[in-house]
């Protein structure tokens, strides 16, 4: 195997089967990571404790989640791919962390102020101690680089902080500063071609969605709203169509479409059609080997197992050294 540059972490929330936004957001620059870096992927289901309302559903999204980023092309065999609750020990490293946290720090937070706006009746203890086990989870697996949009990076700050203050109180190197790698996250507009793709808003195309399924998303996408008759001359520029057009199809059809679409040469509903067409033509290898690894789905719980005992191996490493360091008895 070729020398890695060092160790990625990363962690998202259970959220179920992914979209489009959630492919090209994170999961794409997942995959490619793998190449470059060992990686350590997380389902953060504590995390996502904090605004769940039920967790009825917590294990079926953990199990589509997981489905759907093997399928995008993780390789379980090289990377740590695992479930956070399985690898406890990141309890007690937040624990640890919250004492050297000073509470303003966390409240000043522009993620926790939003938060806050989304959440007025659950403000949570939890959800104030967000980016502290954000950063445990970081920290608790040594991670040399953290990849994270702009919006991202205060909380990765914060981390980086927290090891300064650690290591500089307890005079230890026991954890270890990640650096901050930028990674340029297109804002996926949803179906309403206005809000971030998102499961909440229902405004979203799953990649798992059956051809038709996905037809009839983007049949309902929202276009030019400038363009009102098959007369009128469209502005792909303002069009969410055409954003995925230059993802998905290829460079011949985008320049069709954008000069024919300004002189009402192409209507909206062909062109939505093709994209459609498109959309599912890139999706068929993600489907036909999602529909491959789940015909077993113990294989997949195997994966999370086996790479929740990988994890907590660095694990135990780490929490030996913070240990040490503080002068646990
Ligand atoms: Fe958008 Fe295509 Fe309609 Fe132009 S023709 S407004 S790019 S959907």
């Amino acid at each position: 195997m070729m020398n890695k540059k060092g160790r990625v972490f990363s962690g998202a929330r259970p959220t179920g089967r992914q979209h489009l936004g959630n492919y090209l957001g994170a999961v794409k620059n997942y995959v490619a990571l793998q190449d470059e870096f060992e990686c350590v992927y997380c389902i953060v289901d504590l995390h996502a404790l904090t605004t769940l309302e039920t967790t009825e559903n917590l294990r079926s999204n953990t199990y589509e989640m997981a489905l759907d980023w093997l399928a995008a092309g993780l390789r379980p065999e090289e990377t740590i791919l695992f479930i956070q609750s399985h690898a406890p020990q990141v309890c007690e490293l937040h624990t640890i962390l919250s004492m050297i946290t000073p509470l303003g720090k966390l409240t000043d937070l522009p993620t926790f102020k939003e938060k806050v706006r989304q959440n007025p009746n659950n403000v949570n203890y939890g959800l104030v101690g967000y980016p502290v086990l954000m950063a445990a989870d970081i920290l608790l697996y040594r991670a040399s680089v953290v990849p994270v949009g702009v919006d991202q990076s205060p909380h990765l700050e914060f981390a980086r902080e927290l090891v300064r203050t650690f290591n500089y109180h307890f005079k230890t190197q026991a954890l270890v500063e990640p650096a901050t790698r930028f990674t340029e996250v297109p804002k996926v507009l949803g179906i309403d071609g206005q809000q971030k793709m998102g499961k909440s808003l229902n405004n979203h195309i799953e990649l798992a969605a059956t051809p038709e399924e996905t037809q009839k998303r983007v049949l309902s996408m929202v276009t030019d709203p400038q363009r009102q008759r098959r007369t009128d001359a469209g502005n792909p520029d303002v069009c969410n169509v055409f954003s995925l057009h230059k993802i998905f199809s290829s460079a011949d059809e985008v320049a069709m479409i954008n000069a024919e679409c300004r002189k009402a040469g192409i209507g909206c509903v062909d062109c939505k059609k093709r994209l459609a067409h498109d959309l599912n033509e890139s999706l068929v290898p993600f489907r036909a080997r999602r529909a491959e690894i789940d015909q077993n789905p113990d294989r997949v719980w195997e994966i999370l197992h086996d790479g929740g005992r990988r994890a907590r191996a660095i694990a135990d490493e780490t929490m030996r050294d913070v240990r040490a360091a503080i002068g646990l008895p």
